[in-house]
């Protein structure tokens, strides 16, 4: 498999955030999103089987806890990925997997929490999300919307009730997006879209779904990679 970076953090987002994790960052995406701040996946990275990379996160994590599959697009290196996950469950690891759901989910173990990040109209990525895999969803899973615009969240709001998201996944994560080039300041000000306006607007509407914050971005310095 293609590996940008393995390294231990705090998770900074979803319902898990707050948690020590340990990333799995693979190489690789097939989306272009206008607030990445991931673009340093896109190329290069390394080559590790995945007895390497179960290793490195056993040496990282030794009592087991939490993993995340990141990317990139995970779903990529499917193939590869699939067993990886097999292995990193019988190791008794909480596995999560953030993907775009651009890629068929089915195969996935069921047992793998999935973060489905739904591409909103202005991260230049809009309709990717494949809708069959809304059926993969379960109690478990959670669906994140990334938010920097009243069209975005309007977007955000119908699919949540559209497809009744509330009742099909543990939670609906609605997180303002972040400006690629942040940098210094550890607060809002780099928020593309100020999170006390998404706060009232969800409160207005009374969606149900929950204001999700970057963590991580308020805790180091968000231009800092690996953490
Ligand atoms: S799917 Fe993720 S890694 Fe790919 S371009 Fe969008 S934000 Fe970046």
């Amino acid at each position: 498999m293609q590996v940008t970076e393995i390294y231990k953090s705090l998770q900074g987002e979803s319902t898990h955030a707050g948690l020590p994790c340990v990333f799995v960052r693979l190489t690789g995406c097939n989306l272009r999103c206008a607030w990445c701040d991931s673009e340093y996946t896109f190329q290069g990275g390394r080559k590790m089987t995945a007895e390497e990379i179960a290793a490195e996160v056993k040496r990282l994590s030794p009592n087991g806890g939490l993993v995340e599959i990141t990317g990139g697009e995970p779903m990529l290196q499917e193939r590869e990925l699939l067993p990886l996950m097999r292995q990193l469950l019988e190791a008794e690891y909480q596995l999560l997997l953030e993907t775009s759901g651009e890629r068929p989910l089915e195969r996935v173990p069921e047992a793998v929490i999935k973060i489905v990040d739904v591409k909103c109209p202005n991260s230049g990525e809009a309709d990717t999300f494949h809708l069959e895999n809304l059926e993969t969803l379960t109690a478990h899973d959670e669906v994140k919307f990334v938010i920097s615009t009243r069209t975005d969240y309007e977007f955000a709001r119908a699919f949540t009730r559209q497809h009744n998201l509330s009742e099909r996944v543990h939670a609906v994560l609605f997180s303002p997006a972040f400006r690629k080039d942040a940098t210094g300041a550890r607060d809002s000000s780099h928020c593309l879209l100020d999170p006390q306006e998404l706060a009232e607007w969800m409160l207005a509407d009374d969606v149900p779904a929950r204001l999700g914050l970057q963590l991580h971005k308020f805790i180091w310095d968000p231009a800092v990679k690996g953490v």
